[in-house]
């Protein structure tokens, strides 16, 4: 496979942007060697700027479940454009996206649009110690919730409990306000509460971790949050940027059946035009400006291109409920992949919820940062290009989920599973 123009562009861009890239996820460092660089995408497919097409498991990390360009989004995208693309004024296809997050998603009775996830979930603590009068956040190791300086933290040493900055950049002050606990562990959040029973506003997590490579909650943990944010008055704030409408049309919540006091979206909701939202407990949302006094803002926010694709996204979803078909066909790629790493004598396990999955190069259960942490990442490496070389375009990082489409098809999947049946006969010397 020839990716001369790729190098190219690519030669050109380390000048132009740090790293030649516009966000580090992209930049291919958990797997060596250089992003390729995308002209098109169309239904399952990308195709590179040499011409070369992957079957796509990556949909822009999330947002693409309906697949690249498909006609509905398009279409709406269309007649947006042609009556203009930016107000900064009300305008009622925020009302239809509006409707449509809270009618979808259990715990949402009000919510606010804004252009990314880091924005919802930076907006959704700023209003939970508003909202709390505390100032303690809680997060869990190896969650990613955007670039917001407060949770650009990691797990302090020893007891860890305090946090401290994992980016130069953000201050000691700042990390000194987020807690960072083991995720799935329930003592670990029995035992934090009890030591700090009135400074905690909230506890932000992923109800499922996409962002450690997907690692799902054990039965309890979910629960075990709820009470405690119950129990001692702290907002619960599921971060379903990359869950919702994902994993179920009302996203994780809906799945598991737990009801968050607030909620962070992003990715799917809009579609693939940047957006974000962030919504719950109309008592708690009523604090945000101008409702109430916590300030929040956004030039563009609720932007009539973002809103359009995002309603159609939604709208799509709704009418044809590809969940089930999206569970079944990731359901066959976990069994194959798992299944070809076991004919080439690879150890590996899987993490799966829906239409995100995991092969994790690890012989045991991955349930936290610290098993994750094991994982043979260069092994991984070579997984990854030898199945770029065969046109499968995977997560460039063995922490990162990859996605299913409603636009792959069973023919898509097999060539997937046949395709690794070679790669890791290449990789296992
Ligand atoms: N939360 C989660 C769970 C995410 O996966 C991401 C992005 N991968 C974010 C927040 C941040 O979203 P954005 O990149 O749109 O700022």
């Amino acid at each position: 496979m020839s990716r001369t123009k790729s190098h190219e562009v690519f030669a050109r861009a380390k000048h132009l942007m740090p790293g030649g890239v516009n966000s580090p996820a992209r930049a291919f460092g958990g797997v060596g060697g250089e992003p390729i660089v995308f002209e098109r995408g169309q239904g399952a497919y990308l195709v590179d700027v040499d011409g070369n097409q992957y079957i796509d498991y990556i949909g822009s990390w999330g947002p693409m479940i309906l697949g690249h360009l498909h006609p509905a989004v398009r279409e709406a995208l269309h007649a947006a454009v042609d009556q203009g693309t930016s107000f900064g004024a009300p305008t009622e296809r925020e009302n239809g996206l509006a409707e449509l997050i809270i009618e979808l998603v259990p715990s949402v009775e009000q919510v606010r649009l804004v252009n990314s996830g880091t924005e919802a979930t930076m907006s959704a603590i700023r209003l939970a110690r508003g909202f709390t009068g505390r100032n303690k956040i809680v997060k869990f190791a190896g969650n990613y919730h955007g670039h917001v300086d407060s949770l650009l933290v990691a797990a302090g040493s020893a007891a860890a409990t305090l946090g401290v900055p994992n980016s130069p950049g953000v201050t000691p002050g700042t990390a000194q306000d987020t807690i960072v606990l083991p995720y799935n562990n329930l003592e670990a959040l029995d035992q934090l509460f009890a030591e700090h029973p009135d400074e905690i506003a909230g506890v932000i997590f992923e109800p499922v971790v996409g962002n450690m490579g997907c690692v799902p909650p054990m039965p309890g943990f979910l629960e075990k949050i709820r009470e405690h944010c119950d129990h001692y008055g702290a907002v619960m704030i599921m971060d379903e940027v990359m869950t919702g409408f994902r994993v179920a049309m009302g996203g994780a919540q809906q799945l598991f059946g737990i009801k968050p006091d607030l909620t962070t979206l992003g990715k799917i909701v809009g579609g693939g035009l940047p957006i974000g939202a962030y919504g719950g407990r109309a008592d708690i949302m009523g604090h945000i400006m101008p409702a109430g006094e916590v300030y929040q803002a956004g030039t563009l926010s609720g932007n009539p291109l973002a809103t359009a694709a995002g309603i159609a996204t939604l709208q799509t979803l709704k009418d044809t409920n590809p969940y089930p078909q999206l569970d079944s066909h990731t359901q066959l790629l976990e069994q194959g992949l798992t299944a070809a790493a076991a004919e080439a004598g690879i150890p590996t396990v899987t993490g799966r919820v829906g239409s995100m999955l995991t092969l994790f190069f690890h012989n045991e259960p991955v349930r936290s940062w610290d098993d994750a942490a094991k994982c043979d990442t260069a092994r991984y490496g070579k997984y990854f290009w030898e199945m770029i070389e065969r046109g499968i375009y995977l997560p460039c990082s063995q922490y990162e989920a990859l996605f299913v489409s409603a636009a792959h098809s069973d023919a898509d999947i097999a060539k997937t599973i046949d395709a690794a049946k070679d790669a890791m006969l290449a990789i296992k010397k």
